[in-house]
C-alpha cells in the first residue's frame, strides 16, 4: 500500500473533497505484541513513521526492530491521569503531526457475573474504553490538521455474547458505538473513524490476563466453535485490515464496523 505525498492542509474542510493529505505518521497504543505489533509492522512496511505506545519498554524495542528508522517505541500508560496528552505532545514533538490514531491498546479480564467486583471492572473499562475516549480527544487538534483517520480496535464479541467475559465484550460494544458517533460527529473536520472487530485471533492476550493453560484452552475451544472458518486468525489478517481502513484509498469510509473473525459475528 503506498503512503500518499501531498500537503497536509487542504483550504477548506469541506468532507467531499477527496483527503490531500499525507498519511506519514501514525499512533498504535499497545504496540508492544499482537495486533498492535503486527500494526506497526504493516505501517512501516508502507512508509510510514509509527509512534509504538506501551507500558514495557522490552516488547516495544522488539516491535521497533523490525524498522527503526520508522518505528519509535514510546513508553506510556494510556490509562494513567497525563497519558494521553504526553502521548499526543510526543508524537507531534517527533514528527509535527498525527494522520492516524490507532485504539489498539486492551486488556481482558475474564470474569462472571458472580465474581465481578470494582477493582476488576475499572481496570478494563479504563484502558479499553475511556483511554480511547480520553487519547481521541488529546489528538482531536491534530487529527484536524491531517484531516486524519481513527481506527478503533473492539471485538467480534461486541456484537454477541461472551459468557464469562461480559465487561469485556460490553466496554467494547460501547466503543463501537462511540466509533459511529464520532464518524458523524468529526465528518465535518475531514476526519473518519472506523473499528475492526476481530475473533479469535493468536496473540498472548490470555497470557497478558492471567489466564491458566485451561482457562485459555476452555476459552479457545469455545471460540472455535463460534468461527466457521474453523481456525483461529493471525495478527497480521487484522493489520492488513487496520491499514486498508487508514489508508487514502478508503476516502469515503467512515462509521463502520469491520468484523476481521473467520465468520464469527454472522454464524
Ligand atoms: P496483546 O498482545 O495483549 O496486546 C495488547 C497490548 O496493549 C500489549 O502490548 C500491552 O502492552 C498494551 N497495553 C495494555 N494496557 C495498556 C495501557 N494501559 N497503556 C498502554 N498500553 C497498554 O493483545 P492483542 O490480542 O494483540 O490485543 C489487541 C487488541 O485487540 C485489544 O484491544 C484486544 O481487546 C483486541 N482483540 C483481541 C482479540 C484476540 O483474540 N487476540 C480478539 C478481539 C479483540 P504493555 O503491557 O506493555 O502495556
Amino acid at each position: 500500500m503506498p503512503v500518499s505525498g501531498g500537503p497536509a492542509r487542504g483550504p477548506a474542510r469541506d468532507p467531499a473533497r477527496a483527503p490531500a493529505r499525507d498519511l506519514s505518521n501514525r499512533a498504535v497504543t499497545g504496540a508492544g505484541s499482537g495486533i498492535g505489533r503486527a500494526t506497526a509492522h504493516a505501517f512501516a512496511d508502507a512508509g510510514a513513521q509509527v509512534v509504538a505506545v506501551g507500558r514495557r519498554e522490552a516488547p516495544l524495542a522488539g516491535t521497533a526492530a523490525h524498522d527503526p528508522a520508522r518505528i519509535s517505541p514510546l513508553v506510556a500508560d494510556i490509562t494513567a491521569d497525563d497519558g494521553p496528552e504526553s502521548i499526543v505532545r510526543t508524537a507531534l514533538d517527533r514528527h509535527g503531526r498525527i494522520d492516524v490514531l490507532v485504539n489498539n491498546a486492551g486488556i481482558v479480564n475474564s470474569q462472571s457475573l458472580r465474581t465481578y467486583t470494582r477493582a476488576a471492572v475499572e481496570p478494563q473499562l479504563a484502558t479499553n474504553l475511556l483511554a480511547p475516549v480520553l487519547l481521541v480527544q488529546a489528538a482531536l487538534p491534530a487529527l484536524e490538521d491531517s484531516r486524519g483517520v481513527i481506527v478503533n480496535v473492539t471485538t467480534s464479541v461486541g456484537q454477541r455474547a461472551w459468557p464469562g467475559n461480559s465487561l469485556y465484550a460490553a466496554g467494547k460494544a460501547a466503543l463501537e458505538v462511540l466509533t459511529r458517533s464520532w464518524a458523524v460527529e468529526l465528518a465535518p473536520l475531514g476526519i473518519r473513524v472506523a473499528a475492526v472487530a476481530p475473533g479469535a485471533i493468536d496473540t498472548p492476550i490470555g497470557e497478558h490476563a492471567g489466564h491458566t493453560p485451561e482457562q485459555q484452552a476452555a476459552i479457545r475451544a469455545w471460540q472455535l466453535a463460534h468461527t466457521p472458518l474453523g481456525r483461529v486468525g493471525r495478527p497480521e489478517e487484522v493489520a492488513w485490515a487496520i491499514t486498508q481502513l487508514a489508508s487514502p484509498q478508503a476516502s469515503f469510509v467512515t462509521g463502520v464496523i469491520l468484523p476481521v473473525d473467520g465468520g464469527a459475528v454472522v454464524a
